[in-house]
């Protein structure tokens, strides 16, 4: 399989490359250049598979011969290690929890299938170490953290704000050890942001390490986020009644994957962005008119996105056809006085605790459902210990720290505090 640039001015290249590269050389995200659905047997007779089986089912045609059938069945087996419950919270709404993994959000999924990617294809040429240098606002460093450790040749560096994770999230990128390394930077997520791309542009730093990113705009973090729409759809009992996802979205990655699902044959309805105030994509389906902002901070922080990357390869699923993707993605945004009040609504009816991302998707599920019915799946992206200082005081309740948060919790944070970009460099430079 191979894979072209969005922007259409790179050299098409191989899973393997699109990978390795994350991003296309013109700055372009990389897309499949053919995408074959599944045959009718396969959905008919879904429940006959292993959660593994269907994962392998689904990826095979996006990897190719590049990793061998063998290879590629094992890492699927590490990526899919817990749990992809479908729960009933009342008549026609369920969730899909995505948060029983390691780290305790969906982003375990894409991280686990990405790290043995980069671990296989590493180990191929015993060559250099590779080193992955990522920025995180909170969940994306832990799943990094957790994805890679112990992944032989790969070194992973984690910029994150100082003060601005939460105490769950910060311990679980700074505590892992080996070859996770966290720095505390002295700044604002933009600021991490800011010196990591910095980092990808200095000749100094790149002709000596091997430089990567683990952002979700990479293939091997994107795709694998399709299993679960099968896993979830492989529980339904009720399999002719079409379904409704309703997915909260920050980057439109995982949403994306749902759409690329639909593209394989899985039968959906209807998909639903649900969004905080950050409503670039709502905005967009509105007026057609495509306007970035900068971010705005909500208590739904994963999803404070001011130019959600993902969402060109949406529009490029659908040709760039607006009224065809009308027809499939409707988009709502909500602001954090509703995402509260849905938070307690929820736990009233059915004593079910949303964390703020699942209350935002909730909603949308809900103003749907306002022209029309359907079985309505919204997608519970985190577990809501990794948002405590939201949830309790709105539920006025305590969560138990589930077994692989007490883990992390007591263990020592480990970081090295930079506050500049030259500091960064050094710690890079530093044999
Ligand atoms: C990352 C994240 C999201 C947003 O997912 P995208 O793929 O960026 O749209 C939503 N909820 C939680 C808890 C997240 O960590």
């Amino acid at each position: 399989m191979n894979y072209y640039s969005l922007n259409k001015k790179a050299p098409n290249v191989s899973f393997k490359d699109a990978v390795i590269k994350g991003l296309a050389p013109d700055k372009g995200l990389y897309f499949p250049e053919s995408i074959t659905p599944l045959a009718k047997e396969f959905f008919n007779h879904i429940e006959y598979f292993t959660n593994n089986e269907i994962a392998y089912e689904v990826i095979k045609q996006f990897v190719g011969d590049e990793i061998p059938e063998k290879e590629l069945k094992k890492i699927i087996a590490e990526t899919l290690v817990f749990d992809f419950p479908v729960v009933e919270i009342e008549k026609n709404i369920s969730t899909l929890e995505l948060f029983h993994g390691p780290t305790m959000a969906f982003k375990d999924v894409g991280a686990r299938f990405m790290a043995r990617c980069f671990g296989y294809f590493n180990k191929d040429k015993n060559s250099a170490k590779v080193t992955v240098l990522v920025a995180t606002s909170g969940d994306t460093g832990g799943a990094v953290a957790s994805g890679f450790l112990g992944v032989e040749g790969i070194d992973v560096v984690i910029l994150y704000p100082s003060g601005k994770v939460s105490e769950v999230q910060e311990k679980q990128l700074t505590s892992l050890g080996k070859n996770i390394k966290a720095l505390e930077v002295d700044g604002t997520f933009d600021d991490c942001q800011a010196m990591v791309k910095t980092a990808f542009l200095d000749t100094e730093i790149t002709s000596v390490k091997n430089l990567t990113s683990a952002n979700s705009i990479n293939v091997a973090r994107w795709l694998p986020q399709m299993f679960y729409f099968f896993i979830a759809y492989k529980q339904l009992q009720n399999k002719r009644r079409k379904v409704v996802f309703s997915i909260p979205s920050g980057n439109f990655g995982n949403i994306c994957a749902g759409i690329m699902a639909q593209q394989l044959g899985l039968p959906v309805k209807q998909f639903i962005a649900a969004t905080n105030i950050n409503d670039i994509v709502p905005n967009y389906l509105e007026t057609g008119v495509y306007t970035p902002k900068p971010s705005q901070q909500t208590i739904s922080n994963a999803m404070d996105v001011g130019d959600p990357s993902n969402f060109v390869r949406i529009q490029e699923i659908y040709k760039n056809d607006d009224t065809l993707l009308k027809q499939h993605l409707t988009s709502y945004s909500f602001t954090d006085k509703e995402t509260k009040k849905a938070m307690v609504k929820i736990n009233k009816k059915s004593g079910y605790i949303a964390d703020p991302h699942g209350a935002v998707g909730y909603l949308g599920l809900k103003k749907y459902f306002k022209k029309k019915k359907a079985q309505g799946i919204f997608l519970e992206t985190a577990h809501p210990v990794k948002f405590l200082d939201v949830v309790e005081p709105v539920l006025n309740t305590t969560i138990e720290f589930p077994p692989q948060i007490q883990e992390v919790i007591n263990k020592k944070k480990v970081s090295v505090k930079i506050s500049n970009y030259e500091e960064l460099k050094q710690f890079l430079l530093k044999p």
